[in-house]
């Protein structure tokens, strides 16, 4: 058979593309942070990570200007070999005093600093990991990279308890969970987990992507807003998100650190972090740390948006950090509402199944301090109006029953002509592996 066969024959997004509702790869001209322009619009953005606003402010375009002058555009190698900047370390020290560790070391994305890291770590000869459901699919894949053959997911702390009490002691094993999870804003029951870590012996690793610069103080992270920023052993964080550039880190005990920097593949095997996007985050660190007025911001803009949007008639699903889903239930219904907005004036993104539950489908939203009222006020009157034109469910979410097939196909047979018959549209979107469950 050959090789491309498979790219041949995809037609799923072709199918979706045809229902005029393909939510992906929208194409932004233009953005300020709060607004983007889309097809020569200009729309309030609701669909970013960009969770401290700080994409366009003015210390973080000046640092990633003036790196651009001082060192060039690019380093055109690794950090191992001829790549390594002086504000690469500066970046990695700051980052390390921040969130209390020893040492951090910085990758040229956040994946590839999960990738590299759990690929190194869990090569251990008898290494054990427990990855928690939702894992974002750097994680998974690291457990790969490892050719790790212990490998277990958990969907809550007491399925990891369950798991746990089949041994009295785990120092071999890796736990690994997120502190907010990427959809739904949930935060992860830290504590619990902490208290198994303190009876089982194993190591623990926090995917901080969406609690790091946000939660806690300063924004130091989920842990640092649990009390348990000591019982992480390894803290990984995102600078593509509340750092508003790209880029990510790990941060733990010095000699951690030290096997990483020459044991994680992605370090050695790829170019380092461009010099205005290591610049960008160290600035936007140094605003985060300083700036009490931008968190102020920010909580009174997701209390101000949670309210608006329940009172519109949305389910929130308790979440309260500043990603805040609106549970809608149907995929088909999903897609169509981020049209109808995008249409009228905001940008919003759907999640769908395995991202959650399969007829558990969400808008994403999120809200950032760069937000004036004036653009929550218009994107609320936006959304309810949606809700008051589409049938939301009303029921509380958690007892809607799992369905056993998306409600896509339904709206793809309806709008589009079927290709050779084929509705596999948990292909067309790339996301049959439970690897790539949260985005
Ligand atoms: N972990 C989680 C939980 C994420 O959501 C993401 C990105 N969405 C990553 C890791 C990867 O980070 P980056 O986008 O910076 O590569």
């Amino acid at each position: 058979m050959d090789i491309l066969d498979a790219c041949y024959q995809y037609r799923e997004s072709e199918i979706v593309k045809a229902t005029g509702f393909y939510p992906f790869f929208q194409v932004l001209s233009a953005s300020d942070g709060p607004t983007v322009t889309v097809g020569g619009r200009s729309v309030v953005m609701l669909g970013s990570n960009n969770y401290l606003g700080l994409t366009q402010h003015p210390e973080v375009l000046k640092a990633a200007h003036d790196a651009l002058d001082r060192y060039g555009t690019g380093c055109t190698g690794s950090r191992f070999l001829n790549g390594n900047l002086e504000i690469h370390e500066t970046l990695e020290s700051e980052l390390a005093d921040f969130t209390g560790k020893e040492a951090a070391l910085v990758f040229s994305s956040g994946f590839l600093a999960n990738l590299g890291t759990l690929g190194a770590l869990g090569g251990a000869p008898d290494a054990e990991l427990f990855l928690d459901s939702e894992s974002h699919a750097s994680l998974l894949d690291g457990a790969r990279l490892a050719r790790c053959r212990r490998l277990r997911t958990f969907d809550s702390p007491s399925e990891l308890a369950r798991q746990l009490e089949t041994g009295t002691a785990w120092p071999h094993a890796l736990v690994v969970t997120d502190g907010v999870f990427s959809m739904t804003g949930r935060i992860a029951d830290l504590q619990s987990i902490v208290e198994l870590k303190r009876r089982y012996g194993f190591r623990l690793y926090l995917d901080d992507a969406h609690g790091f610069g946000v939660l806690g103080p300063q924004g130091r992270g989920t842990a640092a807003s649990l009390g348990v920023e000591q019982d992480i052993d390894v803290l990984f964080g995102t600078l593509s998100k509340a750092l508003a550039s790209l880029g990510g880190f790990v941060a733990g005990d010095r000699c951690v650190i030290e096997y990483l920097r020459h044991k994680a593949r992605t370090m050695i095997f790829s170019a380092a972090l461009p010099p205005a996007s290591v610049a960008a985050a160290l600035a936007a660190l140094r605003v985060a740390r300083r700036d009490r007025d931008l968190f102020d911001r920010l909580w009174k803009n997701v209390s101000f948006f949670r309210e608006g949007v329940e009172r519109a008639g949305y389910q929130t699903l308790g979440s309260s950090t500043p990603i805040i889903p609106l549970f809608v239930g149907s995929e088909a219904l999903a897609f169509r509402l981020c049209r109808e907005a995008l249409e009228m004036g905001v940008f919003v993104t759907p999640a769908i199944y395995p991202a959650v539950p399969m007829g558990h489908a969400l808008i994403r939203t999120s809200v950032n301090p760069a937000h004036t009222r004036e653009h929550l006020t218009a994107a609320l009157g936006i959304l309810a109006t949606l809700a008051s034109r589409h049938p939301l469910p009303q029921q509380d979410a958690s007892t809607i029953p799992v369905a056993r097939s998306m409600d896509l196909a339904d709206l793809a047979h309806r709008h589009a002509a079927p290709v050779d018959g084929q509705f596999e549209l948990a292909g067309a979107l790339a996301i049959q592996d439970p690897g790539t469950a949260s985005l």
